[in-house]
C-alpha cells in the first residue's frame, strides 16, 4: 500500500526539521492517521542507509504488532531494534547505537525511563509519534522535543473518508464531584464506587440499546472490577459481552478478540488495554464508564470506534461527561511545544472545543460553527432552549444539564428536579400529581 499524500507531506516535514537542525521532532497525527506507517516508512529509509533504527513502545503488547508492521513494509529488521521502554533501560548498555530513535506515544516521553534512553545516545536524531503532544497536566513536550510536525487533524481524516463519522451521546447520570482526584486523575476507588451502583448498569444497557442497539462496541470501564461486573450485566440482559485486561492469558485474550472480530462477541470491555496503539478489530461503538482528566485517553478511547468502513456511523455514548472536560473528539486543538491551557483553571475554552448537548436528541455538537452560536440542533431541528449556556462553562457535573435523560432511578430520592421526579413517576406508573408533591415538599419548585 502506498502512503497517503498527507503521510509523505508528513515525512518531508521532518526531513525540514532535521535540515533545519532539530535533533527530536514529534510528529503529531491523530489516532487512525496511519502513525505506524509513516515511522515504518521512516525506519526503511533510515536502515536503507545503513543505519540504526531504536523503536520505544510503550506496553509490551506493542512490540509485536509493530514488527508486524515493520517487516510488513519492508524494514531492514537487522537494523532495527524494537522494544518496551523499561526492557530498554535496563539493558542499555547491551543496545547498539542507533543513528534514529523512534518514540512511539511520545506523550509519555517525559518520564525518566525515556530521559534515560535519550542521554544515552546524545548524538542520535530522534521523532516521535503522538496524537496528543501533552502530558496529564497539559504540560507540553518541550525539553525533550524542539518542534512539533503537525499534519491533518481528526475533522480533515472524517472528511476525506479516512475517518468515519460518528454521533457522540452523552447521557450522563454520574456526579463526578464525588470522585476525588489523585495526581491529577480521577481516583480509581471512588470511581468504582460510584460507577458501581446498580442503577448506572441499567442505564448503561438501557442506552445502549436505545442508542447503539446491535452495534459491537467497546465499553472502557474504572476498574477490573467494574468491568466484569458490567459484562455480567451485558451478558444478563441478553446481549454477549467479555472482559479483558492486562493479566488475561495471552491465549484467552487472543481467543475473546477473535471472537469480537468474528460478530460472536458484540461488547468487549475493558479498563486500559484496548488505548494506546492495542490492535483491536473494528467497532462502531464506544462506551465510555471511565471519567479521565487525561485527554490523551479520551482521544484514544472515544476514536477507537472510528476506523473508516463505506456508509459507516460511529457511536459514542459518554456516559462520564468526558466531552465536558475536553469538547468533541475531533475539535481542532492548536498544539503548541508549551502545552495547554490548563484545564480547570481556565474555564474560558477556545470557541473550536465548545460543546453544547441537544435537551431533544441527546447529541454533543459543536456550540460555535463558523463564529457563530448554535441555535437549532444540527441533528433535529429541535430549537435549543435551556441548553444555551455551554456545559463547558459549568464548572459543576454535566449531570444537571442533561437532567430529563436519566432513565432509572432506583428510590425518589435518587432524583434532583421536578423532571426527573416526573420521569421516576411515570416509570412507576404513579400520576403526575405524586411528582408534583415530591418536588414540591422537596423545595424544588415554589
Ligand atoms: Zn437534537
Amino acid at each position: 500500500m502506498p502512503l497517503r499524500k498527507y503521510q509523505t507531506d508528513i515525512i518531508n516535514d521532518v526531513k525540514t526539521a532535521y535540515r533545519k537542525g532539530r535533533q527530536a521532532p514529534c510528529i503529531v497525527l491523530p489516532c487512525g492517521g496511519g502513525k505506524s506507517v509513516i515511522v515504518a516508512e521512516i525506519a526503511k529509509r533510515t536502515a536503507q542507509k545503513g543505519n540504526r533504527v531504536l523503536f520505544i513502545v510503550h506496553r509490551k503488547e506493542l512490540c509485536d504488532q509493530i514488527r508486524n508492521t515493520f517487516e510488513t513494509w519492508g524494514v531492514d529488521m537487522d537494523l532495527c531494534t524494537i522494544g518496551m521502554v523499561q526492557t530498554i533501560c535496563r539493558h542499555i548498555e547491551k543496545i547498539q547505537p542507533p543513528a534514529l530513535i523512534i518514540t512511539d506515544e511520545n506523550h509519555h516521553s517525559k518520564a525518566n525511563s525515556y530521559i534515560k534512553i535519550y542521554k544515552a545516545f546524545p548524538h542520535a536524531r530522534r521523532v516521535g509519534v503522538t496524537a496528543t503532544p501533552v502530558r496529564l497536566d497539559g504540560s507540553g513536550l518541550k525539553g525533550v522535543n524542539d518542534e512539533l510536525v503537525i499534519g491533518v487533524n481528526a475533522k480533515w481524516l472524517i472528511e476525506n473518508h479516512y475517518l468515519a463519522p460518528y454521533d457522540y451521546y452523552a447521557p450522563s447520570m454520574v456526579d463526578l464531584t464525588e470522585i476525588k482526584t489523585v495526581r491529577g486523575e480521577f481516583d480509581t476507588k471512588s470511581a468504582e464506587k460510584i460507577m458501581l451502583k446498580r442503577a448506572i448498569f441499567g442505564d448503561v444497557i438501557s442506552n445502549y440499546k436505545k442508542l447503539a442497539d446491535g452495534k459491537q462496541a467497546i465499553c472502557y470501564c474504572v476498574s477490573v472490577k467494574h468491568s466484569l461486573a458490567i459484562a455480567e450485566a451485558f451478558n444478563a440482559a441478553g446481549i454477549d459481552a467479555r472482559h479483558i485486561d492486562g493479566e488475561t492469558p495471552k491465549p484467552e485474550r487472543d481467543r475473546i478478540i477473535e471472537m469480537f472480530r468474528n460478530g460472536q462477541i458484540d461488547i468487549l470491555c475493558n479498563v486500559d488495554l484496548i488505548s494506546e496503539g492495542f490492535d483491536v478489530p473494528d467497532c462502531e461503538c464506544a462506551i465510555l464508564l471511565r471519567p479521565t482528566k487525561s485527554l490523551t485517553l479520551y482521544i484514544q478511547q472515544s476514536m477507537r470506534c472510528m476506523r473508516y468502513k463505506p456508509g459507516k456511523r460511529a457511536v459514542v455514548i459518554d456516559h462520564v461527561g468526558n466531552y465536558a472536560r475536553f469538547g468533541l473528539p475531533d475539535a481542532d486543538r492548536q498544539w503548541t511545544l508549551e502545552g495547554r491551557p490548563k484545564q480547570e483553571k481556565n474555564t474560558k475554552q477556545d470557541d473550536k472545543e465548545k460543546t453544547i448537548q441537544c435537551d431533544k436528541c441527546f447529541r454533543v455538537f459543536p456550540a460555535v460553527v463558523k463564529g457563530k452560536r448554535v441555535m437549532i440542533c444540527p441533528y433535529c431541528d429541535n430549537l435549543l432552549v435551556s441548553s444555551r449556556r455551554d456545559i463547558k462553562e459549568e464548572k459543576q457535573a454535566v449531570l444537571q444539564k442533561i437532567e430529563g435523560f436519566v432513565l432509572s432511578y432506583d428510590s425518589p430520592d435518587q432524583c434532583n428536579s421536578y423532571s426527573e421526579l416526573l420521569s421516576y413517576a411515570k416509570k412507576k406508573g404513579y400520576k403526575s400529581g405524586w411528582a408534583y408533591y415530591q418536588a414540591k415538599k422537596r423545595g424544588m419548585i415554589s
